[in-house]
C-alpha cells in the first residue's frame, strides 16, 4: 500500500525460492518510480527495498539533480542487480549476499530528459557538479538504506552503488 501511495509502478510477483536460503516470500517486480521514472531492467526485490528506493529518489536524488543540473529530469534509473541467488561480491565462499533475499539493489546510473546519462564511477575527488551530485546522493542513501557501498568502498563497487535494507541489531548502518 505504501508503495502504491508513493506512486511507484510495480506488480506483485510469485514467491521466489531457489534453495540455499535464497528467495523472497512476496516479491514485487518494480518497473517505475514516482514521476514516471522507468526502472531498467525491471527489478525483482522486496517491497521494503522498493519503498526505500522510491523514498531516496524523491527525498535526495531528484532534488540533488535539480540543484546540480537545473531543468534536467531523470527518465530512467539503470539498475545493475536486484534479486540474485549468490554470495557477497559473487564469491564462491563466504556470506550470502543481501541480493539473495531481495533486500538489495545496485544502481548503475540515470538517464536524463536531455539524453545525457549519469553513471556511477569513482568520484570522491571529482571537482564537478556531477561529482558533487554523486557524493550527495551517496551520503543521503544512508538515511534510507542500512548498507551503502560505493566506488570508494572496494574494487567490487567501482561502477555502481550497492544499497540494501539488511536489518542489524541496534539499527546500525554500514555506509562508506
Ligand atoms: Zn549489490
Amino acid at each position: 500500500m505504501a508503495l502504491k501511495a508513493i506512486g511507484a509502478l510495480f506488480e506483485e510477483a510469485p514467491a521466489v525460492d531457489d534453495g540455499k536460503a535464497c528467495g523472497i516470500d512476496r516479491p514485487v517486480l518494480l518497473k517505475g518510480l514516482p514521476g514516471g521514472i522507468k526502472v531498467e531492467p525491471a527489478a525483482t526485490i522486496r517491497c521494503e527495498t522498493a519503498l526505500q528506493l522510491a523514498r531516496w529518489m524523491e527525498g535526495s536524488v531528484k532534488p540533488s539533480l535539480e540543484a546540480a543540473m537545473p531543468g534536467e529530469a531523470i527518465t530512467v534509473l539503470s539498475q545493475a542487480s536486484a534479486y540474485v541467488c549468490r554470495n557477497r561480491n559473487g564469491a564462491d565462499e563466504g556470506r550470502i549476499s543481501e541480493h539473495a533475499f531481495g533486500n538489495a539493489v545496485d544502481i548503475a546510473g540515470f538517464a536524463l530528459k536531455s539524453g545525457k546519462t549519469v553513471t556511477i564511477r569513482p568520484a570522491d575527488k571529482e571537482p564537478t557538479l556531477e561529482g558533487a551530485f554523486q557524493r550527495a546522493i551517496t551520503e543521503a542513501a544512508c538515511l534510507y538504506f542500512t548498507t551503502v557501498l560505493d566506488p570508494g568502498s572496494d574494487a567490487a563497487h567501482q561502477n555502481h552503488l550497492h544499497l540494501d535494507v539488511k536489518e542489524r541489531r541496534g539499527g546500525y548502518r554500514y555506509c562508506w
